[in-house]
C-alpha cells in the first residue's frame, strides 16, 4: 500500500511548506523573536515572540489550524473515498 500525499509534519511539528511542498522547514530563533522558514523557497510564517506562536502560523492554512486530528480525519475521509 503506497502512501498517500497528505500534509505532514517533520520533527519539530511542522506543516511542509504550502508553496513548495517541501519538508525542509525549519524553525528559526534570532535572539527573542522567532519565525519558521522554508528551505526550498524563502517562504517565511514571519516573526513571532515565542516558538509556539511561530508554529502555530506557519501550521495555520486558510484560517485553519492543523493539529494532528486533522491528519486521522484527512486519513479516513481517503479510506472512505470521500
Ligand atoms: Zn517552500
Amino acid at each position: 500500500m503506497s502512501a498517500p500525499h497528505m500534509p505532514m509534519t517533520n520533527d519539530e511539528g511542522l506543516l511542509e511548506c504550502p508553496f513548495c511542498g517541501g519538508n525542509e522547514v525549519y524553525l528559526i530563533v534570532d535572539l527573542v523573536l522567532v519565525s519558521v522558514e522554508c528551505e526550498g523557497c524563502c517562504a517565511s510564517s514571519g516573526e513571532w515572540g515565542s516558538s509556539e506562536t511561530a508554529i502555530r502560523h506557519w501550521n495555520t492554512r486558510n484560517g485553519h489550524l492543523y493539529t494532528a486530528d486533522d491528519f486521522n480525519q484527512a486519513a479516513e475521509e481517503r479510506d472512505y473515498g470521500l
